[in-house]
């Protein structure tokens, strides 16, 4: 058992009942190489960093060597994309098992880019190595910006070329995740299993998210109660820096509340509720402002595979799942309004936050304002030089603002401290990542993603005003086009 690079593997997903996964070959992966390693995550999960960088280690994070206990399995999954109803699965992935840690935490180890499955319809099954480092790169922003994610140990090239418009790179990303388990795992059961399969399902989301439910009166009442309360918190978050995931199809949702699959996502820089980041999204379908109502529209199929299970009477079942789902939007609000508190400074709480908070809002869409660092200006009261600083709507609103912090008990220090662990300084600004993503892509130069992942890593530090990283694109939003 020693020495296998401290790979402590089970397979609990696995043990469900065939229909949930295909069991897999190795991949075929001609020469594979380390380009990027977490080393705090490698640490964080018990492996021997040493190890994964040798090549048993990288053959491993290639899927073309497994260690003790693995066994190789694509999920099978459906999903509503842009609102239609598709069999999916992982096309392009390998499980390779759950990682037990040091602190007894089990976490999923994902290969991404890995090759074809039984899943994969018309695709390859591979990846290129641009996604899979921004994917890398974001992820970790997320992380450490505080908000659910799954993450990212390693990318490796694999020496083979993937043919997109032009040929491209290969790369293999190793995904960590709480579980892979999705909406669209349980849409999936619902449409192709039995009542028993969702059943089985439910319970080991149960067992293995929120194993303290299991003594509640109705267990799926309370699992999709649960998932609401992930969601609508996660959502909160994500609205809060800006963030705009941009496919937020059911089968990019799950069930344990992190952030998943990073694909046409950005962060917004001049504040527009309307942003679309995503190439494909023509309709605005995944627009920053409706990341909340989609995510209860996705919450809603998820209702509609658990009525089975809530009640044996369906009309009464809908009666509940519908009540559970009026509380999405309480819940979502009740965290966003505490966190846009939070970004000002407020500790306590008055009704009229709300409005002074949207009247910011309003604001700063009307002088296109950068999200994020007009809430670093306010934190470090560097209101001046700017169309929306001079206005004379913002010092108005800015001394009512003013006037509301004195309406608290919280000092003047206590709520600037508020507000430094709440507006990230730097987020991974769109022509920043390009240009890191460019430079290892085109010159194999892994510097500057290096060196931004670093800055990355302490977003909420002012003592480390990077004036290099905070600054906004000349062109901001709407030129800047993301692609799955
Ligand atoms: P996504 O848009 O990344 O959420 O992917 C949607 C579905 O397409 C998932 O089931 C993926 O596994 C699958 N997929 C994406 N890219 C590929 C590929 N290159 N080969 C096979 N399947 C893919
Ligand atoms: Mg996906
Ligand atoms: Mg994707």
């Amino acid at each position: 058992e020693k020495n296998d690079g401290g790979w402590n593997l089970e397979n609990s997903y696995a043990q469900l009942p065939e229909i949930f996964y295909a069991p897999l070959k190795l991949a075929t992966v001609s020469a594979p190489k380390l380009v990027i390693l977490n080393q705090p995550l490698a640490r964080y999960l018990g492996l021997d960093a040493e190890a994964l960088i040798g090549q048993a280690g990288i053959d491993i994070l290639a899927g073309r060597a497994l260690p003790t206990n693995a066994k190789p399995i694509a999920q099978a999954y459906a999903g509503h994309q842009f609102g239609y109803f598709t069999m999916l699965g992982d096309g392009r992935a390998m499980l390779i098992g759950e990682q037990i840690t040091p602190t007894g935490e089990r976490l999923d180890i994902q290969l991404k880019g890995s090759g074809r499955t039984p899943y994969s319809r018309s695709g390859d099954g591979k990846a290129a190595l641009g996604p899979m480092l921004r994917e890398y790169l974001i992820s970790e922003a997320m992380h450490y910006l505080g908000i659910p994610t799954t993450r990212s140990l390693a990318v490796i090239t694999t020496g083979d070329p993937v043919y997109r418009e032009t040929p491209l790179k290969g790369a293999i990303l190793t995904r960590v995740a709480a579980s892979h388990l999705r909406v669209g795992t349980f849409e999936y059961a619902a449409q192709w299993g039995t009542t028993a399969d969702v059943k089985a399902l439910a319970d080991y989301a149960i067992n293995r998210h929120f194993p303290w439910i299991q003594s509640k009166p109705n267990v799926y009442l309370g699992l999709f109660d649960e998932v609401i309360k992930a969601q609508a918190s996660l959502i909160a978050k994500w609205q809060r820096v800006g963030f705009i995931h941009g496919v937020m199809n059911t089968d990019n949702v799950t069930i344990s509340g992190e952030t998943i699959d990073y694909g046409p996502c950005a962060f917004m820089d001049r504040y527009d509720p309307e942003t679309v980041f995503s190439s494909i999204d023509l309709q605005g379908r995944y627009a920053y402002r409706n990341q909340p109502n989609i995510d209860l529209w996705n919450l809603a199929r998820l209702a509609e595979t658990l009525i089975p299970l809530i009640d044996e009477n369906q009309k009464e079942a809908i009666k509940i799942v519908e009540a559970s789902l009026q509380n999405f939007a309480l819940l979502y609000q009740a965290d966003w309004l505490q966190g846009m508190r939070a970004k000002l400074g407020i500790a306590n709480e008055e009704p009229q936050d709300e409005l002074l908070i949207a009247e910011l809002l309003g604001l700063m869409k009307r002088y296109q304002a950068d999200y994020t660092n007009t809430f670093v200006d306010l934190t470090l009261d560097r209101t001046s030089s700017s169309a929306l600083y001079e206005s004379e709507a913002f010092k108005d609103w800015h001394d009512r603002w003013k006037a509301r912090l004195e309406r608290q008990v919280q000092t003047n220090q206590d709520s600037k401290q508020l507000m430094k662990q709440t507006n990230p300084v730097v987020i991974p600004r769109n022509h920043q990542v390009e240009s890191v993503l460019q430079a290892a892509n085109d010159h194999d130069d892994f510097k500057p993603l290096q060196r931004l992942l670093e800055v990355l890593q302490a977003p909420y530090d002012y003592h480390l005003l990077n004036q290099e990283y905070m600054r906004v694109p000349e062109l901001s939003n709407s030129p800047y086009k993301t692609y799955c």
